[in-house]
């Protein structure tokens, strides 16, 4: 049986975990919608026009479905969980409505619409669960082929958000904050660097606050006390994690990047806007002060960490002071790359019924000054390594061609490299070319 899955960036490890179910039963990936068993459509709808784009993908199915009455065609993630009932009148086409929390269902859904038992299958409901216990029991059980995971691995330590920014979906679609019992994540962890893996980034929302909010019963321990953990597993050797709230980043968690060894240098740290005005309609609970002392505080820890960030342009009421005041921002933090996005309404936030709403040419004019500003400084930034020495896990080899990156996550191109080398090897460089975007260099004689 073969699967066609649509993704995006945003919801990677969900759709990673929905090919692993799915695999066990025997699916097969496939690129191609034509000729496909069943086709899912994994969404996600933090930016942009997710909801128009996902009905006009389903729209465009219906052809395919119309010729092939067995195909199977399925939405899952978050429009399906907040537009399950439009999905289900608008496209009756549609077979399968799989929401947020209920992805670990598909394999049971999906076989009793085969079977013909059922002719529809809706799943929407919050109630939290962690999908990845079957997932790493079958793992332990039945080991895969040869390095079938990669070298690197995402590992989820807590779903949902509380923090209701007024700008995001994440605690309309993804529910109430919680965090994953402690043991759970290192018997993930432990499997994975059993089966080759030897990077780790930990995932969640807002991991700075794990287990200090709706615990489960086994977690007693805070963020900095699980990363010691997962980093004294044997044969991890870089560890990261990935979204922190600037409110919660305590003193603790900046000393653990002085004192653990595997925790990269890198840190994404998104502040969204330079201005205080901005900050509070966001609901965001810093100030542009505070978040500047522990960018201060950090960098006394871990003097060359390289700090990341979000950036949101044109939220509802931006003045053009409040967007310079994001740029001084900017120039005084000098971030080493961002993300950044033009405001939009998302569907049932709060700003989505704020008014003064940016027009659309000014957002993206700031969005470009930003971005350019922003690529000048990845230059300078990238340019501060060259003639160091760094450690390069190495991605591919093509060619001789190495793709890797250093512990400050920089991804860095080496000529000459040896075709034995395997990702997941750590080898040294010196650096000798900078570019916006990442660095060249030499592999050391030594190695
Ligand atoms: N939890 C993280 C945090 O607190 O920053 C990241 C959340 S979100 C999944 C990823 C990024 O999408 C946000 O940091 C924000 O910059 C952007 N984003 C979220 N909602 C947005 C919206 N309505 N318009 C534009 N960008 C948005
Ligand atoms: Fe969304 Fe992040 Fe704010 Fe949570 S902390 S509401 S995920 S932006």
């Amino acid at each position: 049986m073969y699967i066609k899955t649509f993704g995006c960036q945003m919801n990677e490890r969900d759709s990673e975990i929905i090919e692993q179910l799915l695999a066990q039963e025997g699916y097969v990936p496939t690129a191609e919608p034509e000729g496909a068993d069943v086709i899912l459509i994994n969404t996600c709808s933090i930016r942009e026009k997710a909801e128009q784009k996902v009905f006009s993908l389903l729209g465009a199915l219906r052809a395919e479905k119309a010729n092939n009455p067995s195909l199977l065609l399925g939405v899952t993630g978050c429009v399906a969980q907040q537009e399950g009932e439009q999905i289900r009148d608008r496209m009756p086409h549609v077979d399968l409505i799989v929401g947020t929390q209920q992805i670990y269902r598909l394999p049971e859904m999906l076989e009793r619409l085969r079977q013909r038992v059922t002719s529809k299958e809706i799943a929407t409901n919050m109630e939290t669960s962690f999908v990845i216990p079957p997932f790493q029991k079958l793992l332990a059980d039945a080991p895969l082929s040869p390095a079938p995971l990669g070298f690197k691995r995402f590992v989820t330590i807590m779903q949902g958000c509380d923090n209701f920014c007024s700008y995001c979906v994440v605690p309309g679609t993804r529910g109430r904050e919680i965090s994953r019992p402690v043991a759970d994540i290192l018997e993930e962890v432990e499997i994975l660097v059993n089966q080759g893996v030897r990077e780790i980034t930990l995932l969640g929302q807002n991991v700075n606050s794990y287990g200090t909010t709706n615990q489960v019963a086994a977690v007693q321990v805070t963020f900095p006390h699980l990363l010691r953990r997962v980093a004294s597993i044997k044969g991890l050797r870089r560890l990261r994690f990935t979204t922190s709230h600037p409110k919660d980043l305590s003193e603790d968690l900046m000393r653990c990047f002085a004192e653990i060894e595997i925790l990269c240098p890198h840190f994404h740290l998104p502040v969204q806007s330079g201005s205080n005005a901005v900050l509070q309609r966001m609901n965001r609970k810093y100030t542009v002060e505070s978040y500047l002392e522990k960018v201060t505080a950090l960098r006394a820890h871990r003097p060359d960490i390289a700090l990341a960030t979000d950036i949101i342009v044109g939220f509802p009421g931006e003045t053009e002071a409040d967007f310079q005041a994001t740029m001084d921002l900017l120039n005084r933090v000098r971030f080493h790359s961002s993300f950044s996005f033009k405001y939009s309404d998302r569907p049932h936030t709060r700003s989505a019924g704020f008014d003064d709403k940016v027009a659309e040419e000014e957002k993206s004019r700031r969005l470009s000054v930003f971005q350019n500003r922003q690529d000048h400084i990845c230059f300078e930034r990238n340019s501060e390594y060259i003639g160091k020495e760094v450690d390069v896990m190495v991605e591919s080899v093509n060619n001789g061609e190495l793709k890797g990156r250093t512990p400050s996550n920089h991804i860095v191109h080496c000529a000459g490299a040896d075709a034995h080398l395997l990702p997941g090897e750590i080898v040294p460089v010196q650096i000798d070319q900078a570019g916006k975007h990442s660095l060249k260099g030499i592999i050391c004689a030594k190695h």
